[in-house]
C-alpha cells in the first residue's frame, strides 16, 4: 500500500470539544493550523467516553468491547486507588504503533494512554505511581524506552512538578518538540492533559479551562516550530484532535451505597468491601454494574428499573447486556446508566447515596466540577478532528465521522492497513 507521508504528528489535546471550535480559530496556532486544514468539529467519540477507551478506539480503530479497554481502571471492588489499564497487553488486536514499528518505521509515543511496555522507540508511557512503595521516576523507567526516559528527565525535568499539570504538558512538549527535531520519527503520538484536568477542577467554561487552551495554544506552536526547524515541514502530517467533550455537574450519584443498602455489598469493619453480588464501576457520567451472582440479577434490575423511572434521581437510561454490547462499550456488564446532564457516578461507598457537590469537597479532590463518560448521543457532546499536510487534501470540511474513523486513517497515511476493524478510512480527506 502506498504511504502518503513519511511523519505523522498526532496531538491528543484530552478534552478538546466541538464547542471549543470558536475559541481554537481565535487563538493565533490553532489559526495557522486551521488554514487550509481538513476538520471535522462534530466527531462522535465511544462509550464509555473516558480517556482509556478513547485514546484505544483512536489508535486501533475499534470500539472498546474490542479492544478490550472498556473503561480507565480494572474493577478492583473496595481498593481506594484502583488500577489503571496502563499496558499495552491489555489492548486486543493491533495498534497503528505496532503496524508502524513492524514495517520498519521509528516511532514514538508521550504520555499516549495504555502503551506501558509496547514497543515504541522513544517512549514515556502514561503510568503513575499508585502504590506507597512505587516511585514515580522508578515506574516511568521500567515501562518506556529507559534511556531516553533518562535522557528527556534531564533536559527538560526541570519543567515538571512531579505529575502535576499545567508542568507535566510543558515538560511533555519540550520532550516532543526535542525528540521531532533529533529523531525524526515516522508516527508520534501525543497526549496533553492540562485543558482536561481544569475541566474536571474548575468546570467547563471557567477561566482556568480558558487559561489551559490558550497554553494549549502555545504548545501547538512550540511543536509546529520544531516542525519547521527539523526540515521535515513539506514531508509531515500533523493532526490535532479532542478524545471527548465534558459536562458541568452538580450531584453525585453513589450506585454503591444503594447496593450495599439492600445487601448486595459487605463491608468490614474498616470500610472495605469483603464481598459482593452486584457492583458499580464508574465511568463518571456513566456507570456499569456488574452482577456476581445470578441470583441477584432480578432484584438489581428491580432497584434500577425503580430509580430510573423517577426523573429526579438523574439516571437518563438504564441499558441491559445486550444494548451495552451493541453500543460497543463492555457486554460483561450486567447494567449500564447513563446519567442526566448535571450528574455522575462515584464508586464511593460512603455517606448519602445523593450528595450535592460543594466548593470545599471540590477543592478536597473527593468530588469534581465537570466530567465526561457520557453517551456520545448526549447533546452537544462532540469532539473534534484536525488534520493538514502531506498526504492531507486541503480544507475539506467532515460534516461528521467516529473517533474509530482515526486509526485506520492513520494507517491509510503511513501505507498500513489495521484490517477488518470498525471505523473507516476517511478517504475524502486524502490525496490518494
Ligand atoms: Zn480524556
Amino acid at each position: 500500500m502506498k504511504r502518503l507521508t513519511d511523519h505523522l504528528i498526532v496531538i491528543s489535546f484530552d478534552c478538546l470539544s466541538a464547542n471549543d471550535f470558536e475559541e481554537l480559530k481565535k487563538l493565533p496556532n490553532f489559526q495557522r493550523l486551521l488554514e487550509g486544514a481538513s476538520y471535522c468539529r462534530q466527531v462522535n467519540t465511544i462509550y464509555p467516553s473516558v480517556t482509556y477507551p478513547c485514546h484505544t478506539s483512536i489508535i486501533t480503530g475499534n470500539y472498546p468491547n474490542r479492544h478490550g479497554i472498556t473503561a480507565n481502571t480494572l474493577v478492583q471492588p473496595g481498593r481506594p486507588s484502583p488500577d489503571w489499564y496502563w499496558q499495552r497487553r491489555h489492548v486486543d488486536g493491533s495498534t497503528v504503533y505496532d503496524e508502524a514499528k513492524k514495517a520498519g518505521m521509528s516511532t514514538a509515543a508521550l504520555l499516549w494512554p495504555v502503551t506501558a511496555k509496547a514497543k515504541i522507540d522513544y517512549h514515556i508511557p502514561e503510568i503513575f505511581a499508585n502504590r506507597k512503595w512505587h516511585s514515580q521516576t522508578a515506574v516511568s523507567l521500567m515501562n518506556g524506552s529507559f534511556f531516553y526516559t533518562i535522557e528527556m528527565n534531564r533536559k527538560f525535568g526541570h519543567l515538571r512538578k512531579g505529575i502535576r499539570q499545567p508542568w507535566l504538558d510543558d515538560f511533555v512538549t519540550a520532550a516532543a518538540a526535542y525528540t521531532i527535531r533529533t529523531k525524526k520519527p515516522n508516527l508520534m503520538l501525543l497526549h496533553l492533559v492540562d485543558l482536561d484536568s481544569q475541566r474536571h477542577r474548575y468546570g467547563f467554561h471557567s477561566t482556568e479551562a480558558e487559561d489551559a487552551l490558550r497554553r494549549h495554544d502555545d504548545r501547538l506552536g512550540e511543536l509546529l516550530k520544531a516542525i519547521d526547524d527539523s526540515g521535515i515541514g513539506d514531508r509531515a502530517t500533523i493532526i490535532a484532535l479532542g478524545d471527548h467533550s465534558s459536562l458541568d455537574e452538580h450531584t453525585v450519584i453513589k450506585m454503591n451505597v444503594l447496593l450495599k443498602d439492600s445487601g448486595l455489598i459487605l463491608v468490614g469493619k474498616k470500610g472495605s468491601v469483603t464481598s459482593w453480588q452486584a457492583y458499580c464501576q464508574s465511568n463518571d457520567g456513566s456507570c456499569y454494574i456488574f452482577v456476581k451472582d445470578p441470583e441477584a440479577q432480578e432484584r438489581v434490575n428491580a432497584m434500577l428499573h425503580s430509580l430510573v423511572t423517577n426523573p429526579k434521581n438523574g439516571i437518563g437510561a438504564l441499558y441491559r447486556a445486550g444494548e451495552i454490547e451493541k453500543m460497543g462499550a463492555d457486554g460483561k456488564a450486567a447494567f449500564m446508566l447513563e446519567a442526566k446532564e448535571g450528574y455522575y457516578f462515584s464508586e464511593s461507598l460512603n455517606g448519602e447515596a445523593y450528595e450535592s457537590i460543594q466548593e470545599a469537597d471540590v477543592a478536597s479532590g473527593l468530588y469534581t466540577r465537570a466530567c465526561h463518560g457520557y453517551s456520545p448521543n448526549k447533546p452537544g457532546y462532540q469532539t473534534v478532528f484536525i488534520a493538514k499536510g502531506k498526504g492531507i487534501q486541503r480544507e475539506v470540511v467532515l460534516p461528521n465521522m467516529s473517533l474509530v474513523d482515526e486509526g485506520p486513517t492513520f494507517a491509510r497515511l503511513l501505507g498500513l492497513d489495521l484490517g477488518n476493524v470498525d471505523g473507516r478510512v476517511l478517504t475524502e480527506l486524502l490525496t490518494d
